[in-house]
């Protein structure tokens, strides 16, 4: 259980943001989850809504993006999306293959005026 820290990051760069490009409020904050982050989207919005309540922040509507997780077989180099954990080449059926995306875990877009 990671997603406290990481809304407290969240928060901290949102309103550093906020307060760059003078936004008075902050409506939404898009998000990408990589499949494979282990990240509960309910738990970011559940923990925002208590960090962000004194802050510019309040009220905002988290959105989560996922990232399907890719790999790549190091044996017949097929590149693939899986959409469930999936550590073996659905081409050659190998299992010596490389992860490329699904871990990934950042701020797309802060929507706000
Ligand atoms: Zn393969």
């Amino acid at each position: 259980m990671h997603e406290l820290s990481l809304t407290e990051s969240i928060v901290k760069i949102c309103s550093e943001e906020a307060l760059k490009n003078n936004l008075k409020r902050i409506e939404e904050i898009r998000l990408k989850v990589g499949e494979l982050s282990g990240i509960v989207p309910d738990c970011i919005q559940y923990y925002f809504n208590i960090i962000s309540k004194d802050t510019v922040l309040k009220g905002a509507v988290i959105k989560v993006e996922k990232i399907p997780m890719e790999i790549q077989c190091k044996d017949c180099n097929n590149i693939c999306t899986v959409n469930k954990i999936n550590f073996c080449c659905p081409n050659c059926g190998s299992f010596n293959i490389k992860i490329l995306k699904g871990n990934e875990f950042y701020i797309d877009s802060i929507k706000g005026e």
